[in-house]
């Protein structure tokens, strides 16, 4: 038992590490081509990126490992396989919930780095990449990626969810975790100037956050940077100027 705990441990790890070097390197490689040079001069910070990401995802894999263990060999958590078990219309509102609940944690917790102590001690890792690259995604300090690391074994605990629904829960994070990082934004004018877009967090929103430290804290929604009054916009070097809010 033991033992079946720490292999799935170590591949949680491994596919945790090989999904980051994958997603970060894709992304790399697109902005090579979309903003060539961006990363010119970067090689030794990019180096430090990589080194506290793949750290990090030992610190990811270790949990979720144990808690993939645990489903399989002891039925623990509320993932489900079977399509029938929920009515359709759970499936997207089991994302949203996840989604909204990753954010509120991520946003609270996030703030928290933010207190001078704990960012001299931990967030400063993540914000010694000045500007951040698309291999910054997981360049925590160990104790801000258990913070991170614990969110969604926790929520397979409380939260009923399809396991494919969870697949894209984890693709969503990883993708979002990497474009809101890599400098440049990828998404079209008109979706960020939407209605919905303007509830929505990617690279211009999160560049900010790098840029003035002190507001845009969120991770998918900027619900909760509105209601505390902390969203400050998008960047200027990253969005139109023109109209954006
Ligand atoms: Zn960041
Ligand atoms: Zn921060």
């Amino acid at each position: 038992m033991t033992l079946a705990v720490i292999l799935s441990a170590l591949a949680m790890t491994a596919i945790v590490a090989l999904r980051y070097l994958a997603a970060s390197g894709l992304f790399a490689l697109a902005t090579a081509r979309v903003r060539p040079g961006l990363y010119v001069r970067l090689g030794p910070q990019i180096r430090r990126e990589i080194g506290w990401s793949l750290l990090s995802a030992a610190i990811y894999g270790i949990p979720a490992g144990v808690v993939a263990w645990g489903w399989q060999a002891r039925g623990w958590t509320l993932i489900y396989t079977e399509w029938s078990i929920y009515p359709l219309w759970y499936l997207p509102l089991s994302l949203v919930l996840y989604l909204f609940a990753h954010d509120t944690w991520f946003y609270w917790t996030h703030r928290w780095m933010h207190r001078p102590r704990l960012f001299r001690i931990a967030h400063a890792v993540h914000h010694s990449s000045r500007p951040p690259t698309a291999w910054a995604a997981m360049s925590f300090h160990p104790i801000e990626a258990l913070t991170g690391a614990v969110v969604i074994p926790a929520l397979v605990f409380l939260i009923p969810i399809h396991v494919a629904v969870l697949g894209l829960v984890l693709a969503i994070m990883t993708v979002m975790g990497v474009t809101n990082h890599m400098g440049w934004e990828m998404f079209p004018r008109a979706l960020l100037r939407s209605r919905l877009g303007g509830w929505l967090i990617t690279a211009s929103h999160h560049q900010r956050h790098h840029e003035n430290y002190a507001c845009n804290y969120g991770l998918y929604f900027r619900v909760w940077d509105r209601l505390c009054e902390t969203d400050r916009g998008l960047s200027d070097a990253l969005a139109p100027p023109a109209g954006a809010t």
